[in-house]
């Protein structure tokens, strides 16, 4: 291990901090938190019941290529801080790579791995025509200044448009990450190809080329989805409680839209803790509470919950939509809740999911529940290859009837296997990449 990367070795003053900080250290995570651990275990479940080829199961247990970049950046006071990305594909059995791009101070290569491998299956569950990638840089963008992160974010999209491109790998927002980041790397992209090229990433604004309905789409999506698992436990909407982990872009918009569905929402939390209201948080208020204080902690009238707590509530709905590896081993026997949708990637544990599937908790797998984003995705992209606009209601119609029809097809898989909702979609989606890789055929 070089000293530069290791963030054990503290040597005192400048150089130290931003190498260091900039690099971050090996991953310091558990085995059962390692995120590629636990997608090749979820992966191994369902290949368990498919009959593959020895072959294609065992390349798709690996990504087939790998950037890693190290890169300086000029920050606002003139120093210049040095700062590691990736960007990851999985398969391009079906198409251009797809996935978003990650800001985070401890993002791992093994996470890059495993999201990149969770959008292949995403992909081929929701029959878009894509196979998966993912990219990260391991940086708190909280902690940079506008101008700071477009520096960096523009000299990240150039060393990896070696990459990315309309045709061949096109990135969205992850966590850390929105439309105008976005903006700024398809504007990197379009100025090295000398003119524009809207259709190399999606989630950007509207204004350049975005989609109506694309920030909303991964927490309308995972609505979609609770509204399915309901219909089909014959429960109203009205009488079910949910509680949300994760205040940000898909959990503040899945909690709006359970609630114009009739849902009631008792208990929201964000990184700094949640808050509990037996009956019913009132949103609008939340979210002003929230704009102001930049937390739900402290909002008036409700209860404090920690972010722990919330997740064994006695809820209806638990909808997951903070980060991975919330729900482990050490707690899933005091999850409470008889629906869990995941609106993040990776929230539970394989061992949890376990525990949790044993007890009957009906789980909504993310490859499935957060499918919304990049359903919408797909679509922002055929509507920039055509230089198309369509209106809010028709992608938002269309995103119903793919995951909906989704739902139902893992729905039929479970019944026809005996497996779990999580099992039952990684296998429709391996199975049909798999097909793809059998049609194509080995080269040469
Ligand atoms: N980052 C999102 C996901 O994990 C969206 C990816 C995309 O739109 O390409 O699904």
């Amino acid at each position: 291990m070089s000293d530069s990367v290791d963030n054990s070795n503290k040597r005192p003053g400048k150089e130290a901090f931003s190498i260091s900080q900039a690099l971050g250290g090996p991953p310091r995570l558990g085995h059962e938190e390692n995120p590629y651990v636990n997608a090749l275990a979820q992966f191994d479940k369902a290949v368990g019941n498919l009959k593959l080829k020895r072959g294609i199961a065992e390349m798709l247990r690996y990504p087939k290529r790998e950037l890693s970049v190290v890169f300086p950046v000029e920050m606002d006071t003139g120093e210049i801080h040095v700062f590691r990305g990736y960007r990851v594909h999985h398969s391009t059995a079906k198409g251009p790579t797809k996935g978003g791009i990650r800001y985070a101070p401890d993002v791992t290569l093994d996470e890059v791995r495993a999201l990149a491998m969770l959008m292949t299956w995403k992909c081929a569950l929701m029959n878009l025509p894509y196979g998966g990638a993912k990219g990260g840089v391991l940086v708190d963008p909280k902690k940079l200044s506008r101008r700071e992160l477009e520096r960096l974010t523009r000299r990240y999209a150039t060393e990896i448009s070696i990459l990315i491109g309309p045709d061949r790998d096109i990135p969205a927002p992850d966590m850390g990450t929105d439309a105008q980041v976005m903006a700024w790397i398809m504007d990197t992209y379009s100025m090295h190809s000398g003119y524009s090229v809207p259709a190399v990433v999606t989630g950007k604004p509207v204004e350049i080329g975005g989609s109506l309905g694309r920030t909303a789409a991964t927490g309308r999506g995972v609505v979609y989805t609770i509204e399915e698992a309901l219909r089909l436990k014959g429960v109203d909407p009205k009488e079910t409680t949910v509680a949300v982990q994760g205040f940000g872009n898909v959990g503040t918009v899945a909690a709006q839209c359970c609630a114009e569905s009739g849902m009631t929402i008792v208990a929201v939390s964000d990184s700094s803790g949640g808050v509990y209201r037996g009956d019913g948080l009132d949103l609008l208020a939340l979210n002003r509470h929230k704009a102001e204080a930049g937390t739900v902690v402290g909002f008036r009238g409700a209860d404090q919950v920690t972010n722990e707590e919330l997740l064994t509530l006695s809820t209806d709905v638990l909808v997951t939509a903070a980060t991975g590896n919330q729900i482990t081993s050490r707690i899933a026997d005091q999850v409470r809740a008889k629906i869990i949708a995941e609106g993040a990637n990776g929230p539970t544990t394989p061992d949890a999911d376990e525990i949790l599937v044993n007890r009957g908790v009906f789980i909504i797998p993310d490859i499935l529940c957060n499918a919304g984003g990049v359903t919408v995705s797909y679509l922002e992209w055929v509507q920039d290859l055509q230089s198309f606009m369509w209106p809010l209601d028709q992608i938002n119609r269309h995103l119903r009837n793919l995951i909906v029809d989704a739902f139902h097809s893992v729905m039929g898989c479970c019944d026809v296997h005996g497996v779990s909702n999580r099992v039952a979609a990684q296998m429709l989606a391996i199975q049909r990449i798999s097909d793809a890789i059998a049609i194509r055929g080995i080269y040469p």
